[in-house]
């Protein structure tokens, strides 16, 4: 498995719960969304009413299902879990709806994956609280129709326009996560040290942020792969070079870039000359499925400024050439 995937991997399952962040305040980074959603969590608080429903979205490990607990913990409601893959049929979301109480917080994990005819329960369910289920069918079906307590839908998605226009449109609460600054990775990388009762050197915790993709999941598996190595070698504390040599063992390099990200660019620039080519193209070229490239390789190394979007198609800049110590070509 790719060790800097911002996806879910089943080495991450065990700790996660531990290393989950409860409140807000507890929440390292992503000021902006953390600042909005404090306001409207305090003003639903005062008006003794469920929180609007948010949409969450962003790249994978970000922090999209901890923002969701904290909303739960903040608004001091209950916390359900489920996914757009994990609901296949209309009958098994009105079951979870029904089962929520007042002011629960319902997360839909992967929301854009709910199959269309599942996707339409929700509209009356966000807009009106209330469930409309067909009983029965042919000639003597019936439509009843079920009141539901007021509650909020947490969606989340890697991207808001994966969402149909319907249901995007019955959020009232849009966040998008960004890619962590440096410093609060290090933040990160220092509190689950700390969990782990772990002492790591700030060089060391620096050098893991700064080779972390910007993403919360990746600083603490790289964190965890470290102090394995660390541990072995008898130090008291995680150190410097020790890091530097983990992480060269582990094939991430001093960007943060992995084989399958040098993969990609050197496919852009040996076979396409460095670009435009189109997104499905260069799928093809390296083996991978273009909605993975978009949704989990592309967005860092767009945000880095090593690949550009242009109307025609994926191109590589300068700082590509330059990271693989190549000529830029002459245009
Ligand atoms: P997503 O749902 O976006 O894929 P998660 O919410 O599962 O991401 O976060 C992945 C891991 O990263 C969690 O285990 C959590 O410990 C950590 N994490 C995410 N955001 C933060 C944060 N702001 N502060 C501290 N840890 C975080």
């Amino acid at each position: 498995e790719r060790i800097i995937s911002g996806e879910l991997q089943e080495q991450d399952n065990l700790e996660e719960l531990s290393l989950r962040p409860q409140l807000l305040k507890q929440y390292i980074g992503q000021h902006k969304a953390k600042e909005n959603l404090a306001i409207f969590i305090e003003a639903a608080k005062m008006r003794n009413e469920a929180l609007d429903h948010v949409l969450l979205y962003g790249p994978p490990g970000l922090g999209k299902t901890t923002m969701a607990q904290i909303i739960a913990n903040e608004m001091g409601v209950q916390f359900k879990s489920t996914s757009g893959p994990a609901i296949e049929r209309s009958g098994d979301l009105a079951a979870i709806l029904s089962s929520l109480e007042v002011g629960d917080v319902l997360f839909i994990d992967e929301i854009h994956r709910l199959p269309r005819a599942v996707e339409e329960i929700l509209y009356p369910a966000m807009e009106d609280f209330c469930l409309d289920i067909v009983i029965g069918s042919g000639p003597s079906a019936r439509s009843v129709q079920l009141d539901l307590p007021p509650f909020t839908l947490v969606g989340a998605t890697t991207r808001a326009g994966l969402l149909t226009a319907p249901l995007r449109d019955r959020f009232g609460v849009l966040s998008r996560l960004e890619f962590y600054e440096i410093i609060d990775l290090c933040a990160i990388v220092e509190r689950t040290a700390e969990i782990f009762e772990t002492n790591i050197d700030k060089q060391a915790a620096l050098e893991i942020a700064r080779r972390s993709r910007g993403t919360p999941r990746i600083a603490n598996r790289l964190l965890k792969r470290v102090r394995d190595i660390s541990q072995v070698k008898g130090e008291t504390e995680i150190s410097l070079p020790t890091t530097q040599q983990a992480l060269q063992m582990l094939q991430v390099d001093d960007a943060g870039l992995d084989q399958i990200d040098h993969k990609l660019l050197l496919a852009m620039i040996e076979s396409f000359k460095g670009g435009p080519v189109g997104l499905d193209t260069l799928a093809a070229s390296i083996g991978e499925e273009s909605q993975t490239i978009e949704d989990v390789y592309e967005p860092f190394l767009l945000q880095q400024g090593f690949i550009q979007r242009t109307p025609r198609g994926r191109m590589v800049t300068a700082k590509a050439y330059n990271h693989f110590q190549m000529e830029v070509p002459e245009t």
